[in-house]
């Protein structure tokens, strides 16, 4: 019995257990799963095309104001008077530096390969100056006009972008080069609102592989091909301007990537996401949930444990007791007897076997009727008790009849007890309502042997008894 309520608790453990496992797992697989979906089918490419639309956003001023310039008949025909009056394109260039927020506006002239800038003369442009080849590549260009990025912008806090258009005669040969160079603030703004905001870290790549990020990043300057996780990645990228979405592990965790090319910038945009940061919350959750899961469990099992102890020993206490007298019932007084048998094996100490009967019962019964019989039958039980030690049992055979099991006691102590009780039951009435009941009882003793069974040993105590209600009854006998 207490075997099938440890098989229950534990059985109740391990399903609550597992379910509770199970579900949290699966919970957490199926939230995992879609929170990466949502970050690599559209967090990452629709903060890439945000970005992306707003350096073409950026670019449009620029642009604007360059092609201005070059279209620009005073800057045109300063040019082709022969460059004369410094002071007017100089003045020209400041007007519009200032008026359009730029960083500098630039003209070269291809006759004199003068550069100009909002100060005056800077400097000649030279072939084999390296700082210089923009011009020539304009010079040679077939399209209006370049978007150039400025090579030192690692090293300054703004991302500059030079705007280098073609300014022709008015016949269409060409006479220099001119536009802005302009800082594009927004796009710096909005990349550091998705970095801060949203945990990405965005950054641009140029054709070579090297990390084109704003100051103070420790990351400007190194090149994504000498990069822990970015490396085995690099040469797919680089190869041709398709962009996608990659993933790839660095510092101990996932990273999601999406790359997208700029051709306005012969740059790639990567906006990339941890995934540990990602999955962060849900992680949290799934501890949360096993610790409610063992807490729900100990619970449950408290519960049951202590639910289904309560329901055995009542249980136990109906099945082995006897309800009139409360005494032991016969199934229990048979398992106590095996007991005491295999402890006196274990022991080889004596064991003694006392069976009562009540005399002429059944008369006390149609004289005073049946509850004051039951009631007798109780006083008994009581009266039994009293004449016995604490190692001693009694329990209810059957109708009138009780079983004294004495442990330790040889078969001269147990006639002495069983005296004991024949006498205190002869000598004591029992007061029933106004009756004094006047009973007496015959009792056969019987002392464990070797090999012995409970029925052998029951034998000759039920023949001591035989001999008892032979003699007389109210004695004692034993079939020794
Ligand atoms: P003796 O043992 O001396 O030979 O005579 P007896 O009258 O006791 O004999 P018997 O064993 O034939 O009768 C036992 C009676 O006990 C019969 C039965 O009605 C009565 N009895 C058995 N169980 C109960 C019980 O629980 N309550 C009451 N009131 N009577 C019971
Ligand atoms: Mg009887
Ligand atoms: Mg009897």
């Amino acid at each position: 019995m207490a075997l099938g309520r440890r098989q229950l608790v534990s059985m109740v453990t391990v399903l609550l257990c597992l379910g509770f496992m199970v579900t949290a797992l699966v919970n957490y697989v199926a939230a995992r799963n879609l929170i990466r979906e949502a970050i690599i089918g559209s967090e990452l490419p629709l903060t890439s095309d945000n970005i992306y639309s707003e350096i073409q956003k950026d670019l449009v001023r620029p642009i604007f104001v360059s092609s201005m310039m070059a279209g620009d008949t005073f800057l045109r025909d300063w040019m082709l008077s022969g460059e004369k009056d410094l002071s007017k394109i100089s003045r020209y260039l400041m007007e519009v530096r200032q008026r359009y927020g730029a960083h500098t506006a630039f003209l070269v002239s291809d006759q004199t390969d003068n550069y100009y800038q909002a100060d005056g003369l800077l400097k000649q442009v030279r072939k084999d100056e390296v700082r210089d080849v923009w011009y020539y590549r304009v010079r040679a260009m077939d399209t209006p006009y370049e978007i150039n990025v400025d090579p030192d912008m690692a090293n300054r806090d703004e991302l500059t972008i030079f705007v280098n258009y073609r300014v022709l005669d008015f016949k269409g040969n060409f006479l220099g080069a001119t536009g802005v160079g302009l800082a594009v603030d927004s796009v710096r703004g909005l990349i550091d609102e998705y970095q801060s905001r949203y945990h990405r870290t965005i950054y641009f790549v140029d054709k070579q592989g090297r990390m084109m990020v704003f100051a103070g990043d420790h990351r400007a300057g190194n090149n994504i091909g000498e990069m822990d996780g970015l490396k085995a990645l690099a040469p797919d990228i680089l190869r041709d301007t398709e962009g996608g979405t990659f993933e790839y592990r660095s510092e101990g965790t996932n990273h999601l990537l999406n790359v997208r090319y700029i051709p306005e910038l012969h740059w790639y945009l990567f906006v990339e996401k941890r995934e540990d940061e990602a999955l962060s919350g849900i992680r949290r959750t799934l501890y949360l949930n096993l610790l409610i899961s063992v807490a729900v469990t100990g619970l449950v099992l408290f519960l049951v444990s202590v639910a289904t102890k309560r329901y055995q020993d009542k249980l136990e206490a109906v099945a082995l007791s006897d309800k009139l007298t409360g005494l032991a019932n016969r199934l229990a007084l048979d398992m106590m007897l095996q007991r005491d048998m295999a402890e006196h094996r274990r022991t080889g100490m004596g064991l003694a076997l006392l069976l009562l009967d009540l005399d002429r019962f059944k008369d006390i019964n149609d004289a005073h009727g049946h509850l004051a019989g039951d009631a007798v039958l109780k006083r008994m039980a009581e009266a039994i008790r009293t004449q016995l030690r604490d190692s001693d049992m009694v329990g209810r055979w059957g109708g009138e009849e009780f079983l004294v099991v004495l442990k330790r006691t040889d078969l001269n102590a147990a006639t002495l007890v069983a005296e004991k009780i024949r006498q205190h039951v002869a000598e004591t009435p029992v007061i029933y309502g106004k009756d004094r009941i006047f009973l007496s009882c015959s009792i056969g003793i019987a002392v464990l042997r070797d090999g012995d069974t409970a029925d052998s040993l029951l034998s000759r105590a039920d023949h001591g008894l035989y001999a008892a209600k032979q003699g007389g009854r109210n004695l004692v006998r034993n079939s020794e």
